[in-house]
């Protein structure tokens, strides 16, 4: 980080400034021009606070060089992490897919959801239990009846189950659960983000409707720096002034996590798109630009889902997606 002082800046008063940087363990670097003093702080910037810099009289600008997230960032781990998830592993060459509803609606329906999936090669499971609507009076999720029906289909097909939670107070609820899903709408949710910190769950955090890159891997540093390791991000689709797809599946995202940070990365092309005939292209994009997974929606009866019937898949298409999934990813030299 460099911090540009002002002309004629006070010389006790940037004493004062450099002590009490000194103080946090930096080293300070001067760099005195003609006309311009600049101050580089060497060391561990992720705790200093750049607003409050720039607030002290002396300053004129504050330029941040290395990335604030430490504990995500590649830099400071260069190898790839791999996520355990039961006997699976994703991120390093190992690739999932995780298919199921957009939520869980009845035993019928997610038992034979889950084995139609199984069978066509779908590692791990989802469904939501807790479902975050724009409608408060829309279908809000069967919550922990939704639960029991997910184990259920976990017990039926031996599939490790993904499900969303909501509020940091439902977390004894998610003791069987293999992933925690963070929803594009909590991805700021600091407190349950702090939570989920604490546990050593997968924890698979999607990005935010409306944030950048940088936004999404501090959502995932707080994870990590709780002290929980197991984070896979998910990239969902970003708002853009463009409407013939729900949303925008920012592709170049899964590049460009690959070189800032050592976490693993999956597409959701369901909810990216909001349409059926486009899961499968970018399902395929998403593996050609190096993902570590997908996360599919697949219903029984998408015309009478409670949820996002419009972008879900019926079982037979889901199959056929899923030979292209398996002949691409194997083209990678990915393992799943
Ligand atoms: C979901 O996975 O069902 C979901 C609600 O996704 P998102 O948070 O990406 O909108
Ligand atoms: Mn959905």
């Amino acid at each position: 980080m460099i911090i540009i002082l002002k002309r004629n800046a006070d010389p006790k008063k940037v004493d004062l400034l450099t002590g009490a940087l000194k103080a946090k363990g930096l080293g300070i670097h001067y760099s005195e021009g003609l006309n311009t003093t600049i101050v580089g702080l060497v060391g561990d910037t992720t705790r200093v606070d750049e607003d409050q810099l720039r607030a002290n009289d002396v300053v004129e600008d504050v330029r941040r060089i290395s990335e604030p997230f430490k504990a995500a960032n590649r830099k400071f781990h260069p190898k790839d992490t791999l996520v355990s998830v039961g006997d699976r592993q994703i991120g390093e060459g190992f690739f999932q897919v995780i298919a199921g509803p957009c939520s869980i609606e009845s035993e019928e329906q997610m038992i034979q959801v889950a084995q139609a999936v199984k069978q066509s090669g779908a590692t791990l499971l989802r469904g939501g239990a807790f479902k975050p609507r724009t409608s408060p009076y829309a279908f809000q999720g069967l919550e922990t009846d939704g639960l029991k029906l997910l184990l259920q289909a976990k017990r039926a097909t031996g599939l490790p189950v993904v499900t969303e939670i909501m509020s940091e107070n439902h977390l004894d609820l998610f003791a069987d659960v293999d992933v925690i899903q963070v929803g594009a709408r909590n991805m700021q949710n600091f407190q349950l983000l702090k939570e989920l910190g604490r546990c050593k769950k997968p924890i698979l955090l999607k990005r935010g409707l409306a944030n950048t890159i940088q936004e999404w891997l501090m959502s995932a540093e707080y994870i990590l720096a709780g002290g929980n390791p197991n984070v896979i991000l998910c990239e969902r689709g970003i708002r853009t002034f463009e409407t013939q797809t729900r949303n925008t599946l920012d592709i170049s995202a899964i590049p460009v996590i690959k070189r800032l940070s050592h976490l693993p990365i999956i597409v959701d092309p369901s909810h990216a798109t909001g349409t059926t005939w486009l899961v499968e292209p970018l399902a395929k994009a998403a593996i050609a630009a190096g993902a570590d997974g997908l996360m599919i929606e697949v219903h029984n009866n998408p015309k009478e889902a409670l949820c996002d019937g419009g972008q879900s898949l019926r079982p037979e298409e889901f199959d056929q997606v899923m030979g292209e999934v398996k002949r691409r990813v194997a083209f990678e030299g990915k393992r799943m």
